[in-house]
């Protein structure tokens, strides 16, 4: 796994495509911190970002307060804080949970950012991560690589890479070494960290419904203590035939890890009985 000066290995312009605030933050903060010159570096967020926190139990459902709004300004500080620009920041708005329905529709605007920004990287989700609207990301954008007029070179990095139906819990492991870059993120660590204070609603228990806040103490130190790890992507190893072992048990597993995730939530949920506090906002 060849450790990159981040300078060297990103030129030019980088377009960061992030499903929901905070993606960025937890894969590629540490890049970001890193990189010199930071007007190249654009972002461009996905969804509205509205479903997490999300009561895992429906009873306790608010739609009362605007998260997508909350979760805009957090990035904006968190992204302002490491050196970007608002101005290089858009939002899509397209709806959270909802992007494997929305493909055309993201199609369509991640093409007029693309023309607009004209970049030479382009940073999407890893093709097997374990969010579906990732997922839908890093297909939409692995079509436009292969249909677009532009050229850039696409990078995967690696947001949710714990799985606990597979072995060593890490599907990076799956991944031939050699064919992942890797940035050390020491000298910048806790600025890392700070900038994923920012994202309050997911790094505390923003609503008196949650039993845990979506961005635990462990997650966070995992994500500020180890290297970032990157995928430059290949046309001729598409999908799963990057992978080097467990193949088809991935692929199942892959579907599986959501749906188990959201359950765990629920039974957890259900056993703190909690249901009366319905939607009450912690302040
Ligand atoms: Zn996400």
């Amino acid at each position: 796994m060849p450790i990159v000066d981040p300078n060297q290995a990103f030129q030019g312009r980088i377009l960061i495509v992030a499903p929901h605030m905070d993606d960025e933050a937890l894969a590629c903060g540490g890049l970001i911190a890193r990189l010199s010159q930071k007007e190249r570096i654009h972002i461009v967020y996905a969804t509205d970002g509205m479903q997490s926190p999300k009561p895992v139990l429906p009873m306790r459902f608010t739609d009362s307060f605007d998260l997508a709004q909350l979760r805009m300004q957090e990035a904006i500080a968190a992204m302002e804080f490491l050196g970007i620009t608002p101005s290089n920041i858009r939002f899509l708005g397209l709806p959270d949970g909802e992007l494997a329905h929305h493909k055309q529709a993201l199609i369509s605007l991640l093409k007029e950012e693309i023309k607009l920004v004209n970049p030479e990287n382009i940073l999407v989700p890893f093709r097997y991560d374990r969010h579906p609207d990732h997922v839908a990301l890093n297909h939409v954008a692995t079509d436009l690589y292969q249909h677009c007029k532009l050229k850039f070179a696409l990078i995967e990095y690696f947001v949710y890479y714990r799985w606990r139906l597979l072995p060593g819990g890490d599907v990076r492991r799956y991944v031939p070494p050699s064919s992942i870059i890797q940035v050390d993120i020491t000298s910048v660590s806790e600025r890392k960290r700070a900038a994923l204070d920012f994202f309050k609603s997911q790094t505390t228990k923003y609503f008196a419904w949650q039993t845990r806040p979506n961005l635990t103490t462990q997650i966070l130190d995992e994500v500020s203590l180890t290297p970032e790890l990157f995928l430059r992507y290949d046309q001729n190893v598409p999908g799963a035939a990057l992978l080097t072992r467990y193949t088809s048990w991935i692929r199942i597993a892959h579907q599986l890890e959501p749906f188990l995730k959201t359950r765990k939530d629920q039974i957890v949920a259900l056993l703190k009985g909690e249901f009366l506090q319905n939607g009450t906002r912690l302040e």
